[in-house]
């Protein structure tokens, strides 16, 4: 052996040239880090699975031949920082050649890239990871330096080289790019929703080593039964599930929320493709395929919608990312610095919309869009909680969560602390659009009809609050005028009590 190839947790892409062939001077390496379990507080399913997908996809490259070696997180050896067990396995081995899949991360490429410039004895060579449709810097090869950039603009763009949904003529499939307008329907009365696949991985040795090794995580768990996809084979039997139950219903249903399931109609491959386990194009792929056999109960606005989550939104953040890191991390346009209230790590609040979405993230590791945006960031904004603390949050909860897609999620499009990089106006809303999408007002402590006085749906007074305190900063936003002109029309009175109500929440955050 000479060459060191270097796995990285979220590279579990078996399509990858390297597979290709057996090849005996390789030895493939993968490492269960304590820097990764510790840089910052992760859910405790979101560990599971990541090592889980880990062990088995080395077992199933251990089963093809090559040759393996895999650092568990409490082998002897094992460091616990990735570049100094690099060090010793070159060391150890008489390795020449370390190769590497670019890292999706900033960290990790920086903590790599920073290795290499100082290795004296070994040769390293990069590739990418064969996984996105995109290069990193995709935007500044087709758009060039710019404040901000549009999602809407890239997608048609993406559409048109890809051939995904359009004619010989380069035009959308049905004559429009976007049918997002009629998707934003909320749940019928007694409408059942297909319960979701779960998978019953047994994780309890995983679990058990965390506990000894002393690794700090969040939420809860049931290690012998994880529920998350941990190898190709039940990604794909997910994906499967995906197309044949959930596919009908999921633009028509995409923005809804509902007590009686916690998935929708969401298809929750987001772990699966964020690991490589599956690449956007199979799914992107199998998706158009499995429409055009179903056209009949599949309309194009389900499969539209589907493919611009992962063409155009997917593919977009990575290149937002990469486009504006190191510097993305730090902004805070509306430097906001609240504290998180305690309820973001036990879901005990009386906000019922919150503490559905935040106890349905610590039980299941997982919370869809509208869930993440509309009424946890949404509440994140209003309650002027620092971006840093809600990224850590976010981070560590979701089991899709790593830095290049949850950044741009949550600091650009939810927290608006980009400052319009990602989205040209903040998503905020008072209780009466998550009244409109969900079935939560009506099992909520407070008053969605109220606009202040106690009882009152906190987010109503801090819509208006947030509306007040930024109103200058948005006074020639296009998209905000409206809301402005409607608050600033308010009788001097009724913005008072909506005002005092406002900071009265804000005082008692933390028993909402
Ligand atoms: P579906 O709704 O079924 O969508 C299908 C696929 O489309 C997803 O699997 C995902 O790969 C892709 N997709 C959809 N929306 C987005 C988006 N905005 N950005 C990137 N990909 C998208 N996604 C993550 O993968 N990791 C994160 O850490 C993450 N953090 C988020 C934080 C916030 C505040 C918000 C608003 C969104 C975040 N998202 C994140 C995007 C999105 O919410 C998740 O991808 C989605 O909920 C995953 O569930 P799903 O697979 O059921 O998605």
């Amino acid at each position: 052996i000479t060459d060191l190839c270097l796995i990285l947790g979220d590279q579990l892409n078996a399509k990858h040239s390297w597979f290709q062939q057996v090849q005996s001077q390789r030895l493939f390496v993968f490492m269960e880090l304590a820097q990764e379990a510790n840089y910052v507080t992760h859910h405790q399913q979101k560990i599971l699975a990541f090592f889980a997908a880990m062990r088995s996809f080395a077992m199933a490259l251990h089963q093809a031949d090559h040759q393996v070696l895999y650092l568990s997180l409490d082998a002897a050896v094992n460091s616990g920082n990735l570049t100094a067990n690099l060090d010793q396995l070159i060391t150890q081995l008489g390795i020449t050649t370390v190769h590497l899949q670019q890292p999706d991360e900033y960290r990790l490429d920086q903590q790599l890239q920073q290795w290499a410039t100082v290795q004296p004895s070994v040769s390293v060579t990069w590739c990418d990871t064969e996984h996105f449709i995109c290069a990193r810097d995709v935007l500044q090869q087709w758009f060039g330096d710019k404040p901000s950039y549009l999602m809407e603009a890239f997608y048609r763009r993406l559409r048109k080289q890809t051939g995904y949904l359009v004619d010989e003529h380069q035009q959308p499939f049905g004559g429009q790019w976007n049918y997002d307008k009629s998707n934003r329907n909320k749940l019928p009365a007694k409408h059942k929703v297909p319960a979701p696949l779960l998978f019953a991985n047994d994780t309890s040795e995983l679990a058990d080593m965390l506990q000894r090794m002393g690794i700090k995580t969040m939420g809860s768990a049931q290690p012998d039964k994880l529920l998350w996809p941990v190898n190709r084979q039940q990604s794909l039997q997910l994906l499967d599930y995906f197309l044949e139950y959930l596919l009908p219903n999921f633009g028509l249903y995409q923005d809804a929320m509902t007590e009686s399931s916690w998935a929708v109609y969401h298809a929750r491959l987001s772990f699966s493709l964020n690991t490589k386990m599956l690449s956007p194009k199979l799914v992107i792929e199998r998706a158009i395929d499995y429409w055009q056999q179903h056209q009949e109960r599949i309309s194009l606005a389900q499969i539209e919608g589907f493919v611009r989550q992962i063409l155009g939104w997917r593919e977009f953040v990575r290149a937002i990312y990469w486009q504006f890191m190191p510097n993305y991390k730090a902004l805070n346009y509306f430097k906001h610095h609240r504290p998180l209230p305690d309820y973001f790590w036990t879901g005990d609040t009386k906000m019922r919309c919150l503490q559905h979405s935040l106890s349905q993230s610590l039980d299941y590791a997982y919370a869809h869009h509208i869930q993440r945006l509309m009424v946890i960031g949404n509440f994140s904004l209003l309650t002027e909680l620092d971006p840093d603390a809600v990224d850590q949050w976010y981070l560590g909860v979701y089991i899709d969560a790593i830095e290049w897609v949850e950044l741009p999620n949550t600091r650009g499009m939810s927290q608006f602390a980009d400052g319009g990089i990602v989205a040209s106006k903040p998503y905020v809303a008072s209780g009466n659009y998550v009244n409109k999408m969900s079935s939560y007002c009506s099992n909520c402590h407070y008053q969605v009809k109220l606009k202040s006085g106690e009882k009152s749906c906190p987010l109503n007074s801090l819509y208006w609050h947030f509306i007040e305190q930024k109103q200058e900063l948005f006074a020639n936003n296009p998209r905000m005028s409206l809301v402005i002109k409607q608050w600033q029309q308010r009788s001097p009175s009724e913005r008072n009590d909506i005002l005092a109500t406002a900071q009265r929440y804000l005082e008692q955050l933390n028993s909402l």
